[in-house]
This record gives structure tokens, sequence and C-alpha cells, in this order.
């Protein structure tokens, strides 16, 4: 078997991973079973948790010029107000998905990971070496070998149902409808640019560029006749009408498809040597940015501990921490969108409800809540319990905002500093020189930085997806590696290396 790690899909999630591995010298082949790039993709925004883990590995760089920046969030279309919230909490980013994938595709190759277009997956066999996986071309079929297949093949997941894996949950009665639709100057379409709520459900209307919107029709308690029919024009022209009695007018359809409201979950994320992430690990109704955001941050958890365990040094559990720390995170993205959806429809029922939350938003302490649940700016990992014993801090789990730093080689960003995708001991203690870590030096950077107000900890560990794995309080002793460091560098990134341990 080689160390090849294959990716079933080049959606967003199978991208950020591939790129996540080949940063960290990983073998990667991309199958995925599109002829190519399309702009037949239905995201439109990104929240503010994956705008801080593209700034993370610098990819900002690459995507900020296909989009802007949008301090706004939402709780069923209930509109909240980031800016209210103390402390510095990011934004959510305005970019087309099609243009998204794009750059990450470009960038996962420019690592060197290998994309195949126009390659499904069909088949699967494992053993405790690896992966065989049949994929099928126009031009035959071909078996890849691998150590490592994670299904990133979305909701319909050939990679889930080849490896036996359940994927429970509900499909609420639902017909709905997204597209891009070339329209005039005048088209009666732009009176509704905007997220319109009506009795029979939602109506979104986007400018995507000069003279071109997309649409996205939401109507609960309907199904379609024949959910894999492709749309026509008719059929949208009836949705709008049945929603608000607006008329689609002349617009010409650049692409339309189908979308679901299910709320799913696989049962597990690892089956042997098979994994999943993003949609084909879990599916919920699309509100506020946090489906690609539950998924790239699957991706962004993944990579660093497939990688360990490929370039075998990863510590005993590493991979398995996987799912538990990121299904209880997609469970409840699925829980709070349901919660989403019961305040959306019937409308004219939940209508008092809606009123009274709009007025707790104005509350601080509502707002700030509801503002960090949209942007998944709550998520917090557990730490494993003999990691912590004895010494606990409030940032362990955390992801730390992304402040300005002053070390010895100039100006930085704590983002700046994990574009690398390594291990980092923040030092920021103040004292004579940082702490040396000779046992973990190929694995973990250690930075010594002038102490920041928006960091409360002498010093903090992070593992590579930039979450705190160990931190020691302001004011503590500055000059000894406590226990909990070497507990906390043993439990993420394995023993000491044996040249350095003496
Ligand atoms: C109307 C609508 C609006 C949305 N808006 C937003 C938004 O604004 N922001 C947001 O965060 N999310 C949004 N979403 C959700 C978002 O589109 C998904 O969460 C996201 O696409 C999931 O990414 P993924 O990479 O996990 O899966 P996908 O994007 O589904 O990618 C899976 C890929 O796998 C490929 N594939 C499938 N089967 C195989 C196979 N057997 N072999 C090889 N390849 C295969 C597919 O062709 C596809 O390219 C929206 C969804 C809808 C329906």
């Amino acid at each position: 078997m080689t160390d090849t790690v294959i990716i079933a899909g080049a959606g967003p999630t199978g991208l950020m991973l591939a790129h996540e591995l080949a940063l960290q010298r990983v073998p990667v082949v991309v199958v995925e079973r599109r002829p190519g790039p399309t702009d037949a993709l239905p995201g439109m925004a990104i929240n503010a948790t994956v705008v801080d883990l593209l700034h993370q590995r610098g990819l900002m760089d690459h995507v900020g010029e296909y989009g802007f920046e949008f301090p706004r969030a939402h709780f069923a279309q209930i509109w909240l107000d980031p800016v209210r919230v103390p402390g510095r909490h990011g934004y959510n980013f305005v970019i087309s998905q099609t243009n998204l994938v794009r750059v990450l595709a470009e960038r996962a190759a420019k690592q060197g990971a290998e994309i195949r277009w126009e390659r499904e997956v069909v088949d699967l066999a494992q053993d405790d070496a690896g992966v065989r996986v049949t994929v099928r071309s126009p031009g035959g079929q071909e078996v890849l070998t691998g150590r490592f297949l994670v299904g990133c093949d979305g909701p319909e997941s050939a990679v889930r149902r080849l490896a036996g894996i359940d994927f429970p949950g509900q499909d609420l009665p639902f017909l709905g409808i997204v597209g891009d639709l070339e329209v005039g100057e005048d088209h009666p379409l732009l009176a509704y640019l905007g997220a319109g709520e009506f009795p029979g459900g939602l109506l979104t209307v986007g400018p995507l560029e000069p003279g071109v919107v997309r649409i996205a029709t939401a109507e609960f308690d309907l199904r379609p006749a024949d959910r894999t029919a492709p749309v026509t024009t008719d059929e949208l022209r009836d949705s709008i009408r049945r929603l608000d009695g607006a008329e689609l007018g002349d617009a010409t359809p650049r692409w339309l498809g189908r979308w679901d409201a299910a709320t799913r979950q696989a049962d597990r994320y690892r089956e042997g040597n098979v994994l999943l992430a993003g949609d084909a690990a879990h599916v919920h109704f699309p509100l506020g940015g946090q489906s690609m955001s539950t998924g790239i941050e699957d991706a962004v958890n993944l990579g660093w501990k497939l990688a360990a365990t490929v370039h075998g040094h990863a510590p005993v559990g590493l991979l398995d921490s996987y799912q538990a720390e990121r299904y209880p995170v997609a469970a409840r993205a699925g829980r709070t969108t349901l919660a989403q959806m019961v305040l959306l429809h019937p409308l004219g029922h939940v209508a008092p409800l809606r009123e009274l939350l709009s007025e707790m938003v104005e509350l601080d302490e509502v707002n700030e809540f509801l503002v960090k649940l949209a942007y998944a700016l709550d998520v917090d990992y557990p730490v494993p319990a003999d990691q912590v014993a004895g010494e606990t801090h409030p940032l362990l789990g955390r992801r730390l905002p992304d402040v300005p730093l002053r070390t010895g080689a100039g100006e930085t960003s704590l983002a700046e500093l994990l574009h690398a995708g390594r291990g980092l001991l923040l030092d920021l203690a103040g004292g004579a020189g940082p702490l040396a870590l000779p046992g973990w030096d190929d694995r973990v950077d250690v930075v010594a930085a002038a102490p920041s107000d928006e960091i409360d900890a002498a010093r903090v560990l992070l593992r590579p997806d930039g979450r705190v794995a160990w931190a020691q309080p302001t004011g503590t002793d500055r000059t000894e590696p406590t226990e909990g460091l070497g507990r906390a560098l043993a439990t993420w990134f394995g023993p000491a290396r044996a040249s350095a341990a003496g």
C-alpha cells in the first residue's frame, strides 16, 4: 500500500482537506465525478469561522478578491448585529461557492494535491494496511490504492454507503429550487432582493453579477412530483407565484437545481481506513453559512491528524479524536437549524414568537449568543481528562481570535504563525527567551511575542488547526516547562524524538 490519501469529492470540504494534507507533504489524490469546475453550486456566503480558517492558512489572500465582507448574521432570518459583540470576532464574507471552490482547487494543486476530474468512486475494499478504491471514468474503471479514503462526496455519499455507515435523520416535506437567472434592468424579481419570508416558505434573491441574480425558493409542506427530474422554468415560475403571487417575467435561467430540507448525520465518521467529512457526514438546512463552516472545519480538524498518522508520529487515539470533536458540532448545527426552521414556518403561527425574538435580540447577551452560534464561534472541544489533570484553563479547546503580535522578527499575527500548519507554542510571558522544546521541534514551532491584551495567558500551545491544547495562566512561573505542557505535547503531537529526549 502507498501513503496516499484518496479524497472522494472536490467540493469545499474535499478541497480544503486536500490543501491541509498537501501542506503536510502527504500524497493526495482527489477524485471528482464532475467533468470539471461548475457554476451550478448553491452557496453564496461563508461565515466568520470559515473566514478565520482560511486566514489561518493564508487562503483569504486568494479568496478576498472574489467577494466582500458582510458584517451581519441572522437567526431564522431575524437579523443580529455582530458589531455589538465585544472583542475581535470576524465577519461573514459574501462569495459564490463556485469561486471558493475554484480558489481552493488552485491552492490545493499548488501545494501538490492531484485532482482527477470525471472519476466516480463506485466500489471500495479495505484491510488493515489501506484501501482499494474502484473509480469509473469515461475511459473505463481503475483501482486506486491508498492508506486512507475520505468521503467528501456530499449528501448522497457513495463512500458512506460502501463503508456501511448509516445516515439517520429526517427529511421534511419540502420543495426547494435554486439557480441563476439572467434578468433585465427593471426586472420584477429585483424588488425581492434579500431574504423574504412568506406563508408558504422563503424566497431569496441575491445579486450575482450585473444582470444576473441567484434565486432560491423554499416551500414547506410540499414535495416535487419527481425529485430526480430536471427543474423547468415553469416549475420555478409556479413556485414563485405560490410564494407571493410574484411573476418570474422574462428571465433566462443559466442553471436550475433542487434542494432538500434534510437533517441527517452519519452514525460514525470512521470505518477502519475510511472517514467521512462535510455533507457526506452531516446535512442540515443551509442557514447562515453554518453548512460549509461545519464541513471546512471538519477538514481542518482531520487534515493534520491524518498527516501525523501517515507520517507515523500520531499518538494513540489522535485519529479517533476527529469524531469525538466534530460529531457533536454537526449534531448541534442540526438541532439549531431545526430550531430556526420552527421559527420560519408556518409563518402565521410563529409570527408572535418571531416578534418576541426580534425584541430579545436587542439585548446584548442574546445578540452575542446568537451571533456566536451563527458564526460557529461558540464551538469548544472537550479536552481529554488525563491531559488536563490538575492544569485546566478557560482557553483549552478554543480557537483564539487572529490578533496582531510583535516578535523579535517584527510584526505578525496569530493567523500568520499558523500558515505552515504546524503546532505552535506561543510564549507571551515576556521573559528572557522562549522555552526550548528540542524533542518536538520537528512538529512544533516556538515563538516568543510581546504580551497581548487579547490573549489572557502567559503561554499557549496551539494545535495545527489553531485550537488551544494547553495554556499557562498569566503571571505564573515563566521559566520551566510544566508537567501539563509535557502531557499536552504527548497527547496531541506524540512522544518526544528519542535522540532529543535526554
Ligand atoms: C440553496 C442552498 C444554499 C446554500 N448556501 C450556502 C451558503 O451560503 N453558505 C454555506 O456555508 N453553505 C451553503 N449551502 C450548503 C453548501 O452548499 C454545502 O454545505 C456544501 O456544498 C458542502 O460541501 P461538501 O464539499 O461537503 O459537499 P459537496 O459540495 O456536495 O461536494 C461533494 C462533491 O463530491 C462529488 N461526488 C459525489 N459523489 C461522488 C463519487 N461517487 N465519486 C466522486 N465524486 C463524487 C460531487 O460531484 C461534489 O462535487 C447551501 C446549500 C443550498 C442547497
